[in-house]
């Protein structure tokens, strides 16, 4: 098996008696141990007669087995010792999986690997879990992903199984006079989870010999394939699928073109990747590309492509473009300017420069390939199982092992306007059918045959060029020798409105570095339409610098810029030998922000728009949005944040960034594969450009509202055609690591079993939990549930009672174990750069200059006792004294709201409750 020479993991292929193909790989620096199993089984074997059957399975496997029973058992031990699991469904394949402390790996798997031999199935459950797979169904109906889905399917070749439902429906899944679902999910199960269809991935710091033993003892069972599979034959598109529009009205207010192109599967392919070649060249964002020329027109705001659904005979090429309301008016011109590029490519001819490029970032990838958590690794491994042989198990998405022209030439010829589907995504199509499970308006019609004809006629757009070679390419990264290495980082550079922290790292033996540059102004948070216009400028000014920067994103560099409360982040990170070259270039361009007009006023609409989207979303995240906006006076919502910026003039938003950049509050950390030298020469950069404009006063801290003796609040949110959602959120008067440590405990006690009571038991819906849920730094406990039936006020009355009833008296193993589940959690070693570096940025923004909050906070959960979080539990969060709460739910009838405005303290208005309120921070 090929494995990156920064991989120290051991590996072990091979497959069992019963023909199931097994991966062991011991990874000795993890604390954790994972497990995966896929089996070749998705929606695409549903019944025509039973759509949903696979996903229904996929469910009532944890729903107790022959050796534990009961149903909410598996996932009750797991979260007892830290661990967390779960499954999908898709098209071809099913996959489950979970993680846990090592110490429990052998108990966890044994629970696990009886889902594959002896599942109940029970009837008591199968008539519960069909109405979870249904409030499933239904949760999603306004998700436009699923939407844009749901007319795909119905504008295929119905034979082949990509047009059938995949989720399931009370409608799909009830009892018929001549079936029922159980015999019907018995046999399923009997006919595909085979262990030829199968593949597990194992990892952890137990030896691999162990966990060979433990594979043969707990998957041998599994029986053998009868029938082998049989192939899909059927093509995803027949000839009159082909030469389309599709036109489609989402739900949210989007405008994208879609251009989709028909292909074969491309697992053959893998070791030459053909279809990197073509969306390597479409999707680039350089000059000469089709994105800066329709950027430059004001036509589009993004374009990705190669994306598209593909399966074992299928490979849909999507390039897809989010337009402008401009761009809305051009559409056939666009195309026109697509496929002049593509017809300038296969004059120009395939050439291995790009090959190279491509090849070159890929072997960096592999080669310095960043560590995953065992969860994510055998996620990722187990599906690669089933793709490639065992040789590319790792291999296999990285490979591109030398050009083949004449390949590369028959995936470019399969860019031809008759092969294509044209999908318009907006809201002002014209529509003449309703699909059939999501309910969306759309229209499929023929492609204009003159249109056809022009696209393939000569085009020429003299602004159209394939990319330059790329400077920032770097051949072969170098490690720097480990001189400066210190256990925390260290201040390097302090002036008044500027620190700068460094940091070298080389225990991940990666040429690569991160450097954090917070820009924050007092200017930012002045008021609800400064933090809009600071907002704006970061779309803004990512959008401005896009095009000159675009060869260093592709050479493994990347940057970004994103706003947080007090002003906004620069990050850099990826290969670090170029980043200076990169960092310069964006300072300058910082330094002078002038933005056009034409960019501002597109931007400020968008923003507008995804901004009222926000809206649209499930109520349960709409709650939580208006709880954070509530808290936090610096994180406005949505709403409030388009009507501030709606009133925002090109004049006003200038002045705004002269004033930001004039009073600067600056804090750098630069982390990884760099010398102290390096770094204080990269200080001196940034002080250069910056420092004229420094804010030689405090910088800005985030505010928290202080709710202590506050009561019960609520706030409540009437939205008609959304579910009923309520949220109930304690939050803490303190920030010290005790407060920290009891919330995140109690939380953690209460989560299997509000989820057991809520969707198990009570089945008041499929969004359920109990969340640890800082403000900022600090503590709160949330509790919530969406229910498609179930008013607000009765959900309050089911969680309350729940937390009045809640019986601390678990055993005193049950308690060690939760308590050395999280301080495993917490002191599980950061896994790569990214991950690590974050965590010591984080601090620095926190002011803990210690650097050892985690440990502090892990010295406080081993104190605590189970006691402890019974007086918790009675002071904070119960009912039979007034506590500190905030109530928020989600109605759909007036009456329902006129009732719970009459039964309770209301907040009306948020901004008069921040006016009324001190602040913490
Ligand atoms: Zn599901």
């Amino acid at each position: 098996m090929k494995q990156s020479p920064n991989d120290p993991k051991q590996y072990k292929p091979f497959t069992l008696a019963n023909g199931l193909r097994v991966l062991l790989i011991e990874n000795s620096e993890s604390n954790r141990s994972a497990a995966a199993l896929a089996v070749n089984a998705g929606h695409f074997d549903d019944p025509s007669d039973r759509q949903g059957l696979a996903h229904f399975l996929e469910h009532m496997l944890f729903l107790g087995t022959e050796k534990y029973p009961e149903s909410g058992e598996y996932q009750q031990y797991l979260s007892q010792h830290n661990g967390s699991s779960n499954a999908w469904t898709g098209t071809e394949h099913t996959c489950f999986y979970f993680d846990i402390n090592h110490q429990h790996f052998n108990d966890a798997i044994d629970r696990f690997s009886q889902f594959f031999t002896a599942p109940l199935l029970s009837q008591e459950f199968i008539e519960k879990e069909r109405q979870n797979i249904d409030a499933e169904f239904k949760l999603k109906l306004k998700d436009d992903m699923r939407r844009i889905y749901d007319v795909h399917k119905e504008t295929i070749n119905p034979e082949h199984p990509f047009s059938k439902f995949s989720v399931g429906s009370l409608d799909t899944l009830s009892d018929r006079t001549d079936s029922c679902l159980k015999d019907e999910v018995t046999r399923f199960y009997n006919e595909h989870y085979c262990a030829q269809r199968m593949t597990l991935a194992i990892e952890g710091p137990q030896p691999i010999a162990d966990l060979e033993r433990l594979v043969i003892e707990k998957f041998s069972a599994i029986r053998s394939e009868i029938q082998p599979k049989i192939k899909v034959s059927e093509p995803l598109y027949k000839k009159e699928h082909l030469g389309i529009s599709v036109d489609i009205k989402p739900e949210k207010d989007d405008r994208k073109l879609i251009l989709s192109f028909a292909m074969p599967g491309i697992d053959t392919s893998y070791l030459y990747k053909p279809v990197s070649y073509l969306s390597y060249l479409l999707g680039h964002e350089g000059s000469g590309s089709i994105l800066a020329y329709l950027k430059n027109k004001q036509w589009a705001m993004a374009l990705t492509s190669g994306g598209g659904v593909n399966g074992a005979n299928f490979k849909d090429f999507n390039i897809s473009i989010r337009l402008t309301e401009e761009g809305e008016q051009h559409q056939d011109e666009i195309i026109a300017l697509v496929f002049a590029y593509i017809q300038l490519m296969s004059k120009t001819g395939i050439n291995d420069t790009y090959f190279n490029e491509k090849k070159a970032i890929s072997e960096f990838s592999f080669q310095y390939q960043e560590k995953l958590k065992p969860l994510d690794s055998v996620n990722q491994l187990v599906i690669n199982m089933q793709h490639y042989p065992v040789h590319d198990y790792i291999y296999g998405d990285y490979v591109m092992a030398e050009l083949k022209p004449d390949l590369v030439a028959e995936f470019l010829d399969y860019l031809r306007p008759e092969n294509m589907r044209i999908i318009r995504i907006n809201q002002h199509v014209t529509t003449d059918q309703i699909s059939h499970w999501y309910k969306v308006p759309y229209k499929k019609s023929a492609i204009d045959s003159n249109l056809i004809v022009h696209w393939q006629s000569d085009l020429l757009f003299k602004e159209l060029s394939l990319p330059k070679p790329n400077p920032y390419i770097v051949n072969k990264p170098t490690l720097v020798p480990a001189k400066d290495e210190i256990s925390v980082p260290a201040l390097i550079k302090n002036k008044p409105g500027l620190k700068v922290w460094f940091k070298q790292d080389c225990s991940f033996f990666v040429p690569k570095g991160q450097i954090f540059i917070g820009i924050d102004s007092t200017v930012a948070v002045e008021s609800k339409a400064h933090i809009a216009m600071t907002r704006l400028f970061v779309e803004l000014f990512s959008d401005s610098v896009l095009e000159q920067n675009y060869h260093a994103e592709l050479a493994g560099i990347h940057y970004h810029l994103y706003p947080h409360q007090g002003g906004m982040t620069l990050q850099l990170s990826g290969i670090n030998e170029k980043q200076p070259l990169l960092l310069e270039n964006l300072l300058d361009s910082i330094k002078d922000h002038s933005l056009a007009i034409e960019r501002f006023k597109l931007f400020k609409k968008q923003l507008v728009v995804n901004w009222r989207n926000a809206e649209k979303s499930k109520s349960i995240s709409q709650l939580f949005a208006k709880l954070s906006a509530l808290m936090k006076p610096y994180s406005p919502s949505g709403k409030d944040l388009a009507a501030a910026l709606e009133q925002v003039s090109y004049e006003n938003f200038t002045d705004f960034c002269e004033a930001y950049f004039n009073k600067l509050c600056i804090e750098v950390f630069i982390y990884g594969n760099w010398l102290e030298p390096q770094a204080k020469s990269m200080a001196k950069l940034i002080s250069a450009k910056l420092s004229e404009h420094l804010d030689e006063n405090e910088g800005v801290s985030s505010k928290v509202v202080d709710y202590k003796g506050k009561g019960k609040s609520l706030l409540p949110l009437h939205i008609p055609d959304h579910d009923y959602a309520s949220v109930i959120y304690y939050p803490m008067e303190n920030d010290d690591v005790q407060s920290v440590a009891l919330t995140m405990v109690t939380s953690h006690l209460l989560s299997p079993h509000f989820f057991h009571q809520m969707r198990t038991e009570q089945q008041f819906g499929y969004l359920v939990g109990v969340g640890y849920v800082p403000m900022n730094r600090f503590p709160g406990v949330a509790f919530y549930i969406q229910s498609p039936d179930t008013t607000a006020d009765a959900l309050f009355s089911a969680m309350d009672d729940f937390i009045n009833e809640f019986d601390v008296n678990i055993s005193t193993d049950e308690w060690q174990h939760l308590q050395h589940g999280l301080i495993g959690q917490l002191q599980e070693k950061d896994t790569s750069p990214r991950i690590k570096s974050q965590r010591y940025w984080v601090s620095i923004c926190n002011k803990d200059y210690g650097f050892d909050q985690k440990e502090q906070l892990v010295k406080e959960i081993e104190n605590l006792t189970l006691t402890d979080i019974a007086d918790f539990i009675k002071n904070k969060l119960a009912n039979n004294k007034p506590v500190d709460k905030i109530c928020l739910a989600s109605v759909k009838h007036s009456d329902e709201l006129a009732y719970l405005l009459n039964n309770n303290r209301v907040i009306n208005d948020i901004d008069v409750f921040h006016q009324k309120n001190i602040y913490k921070s």
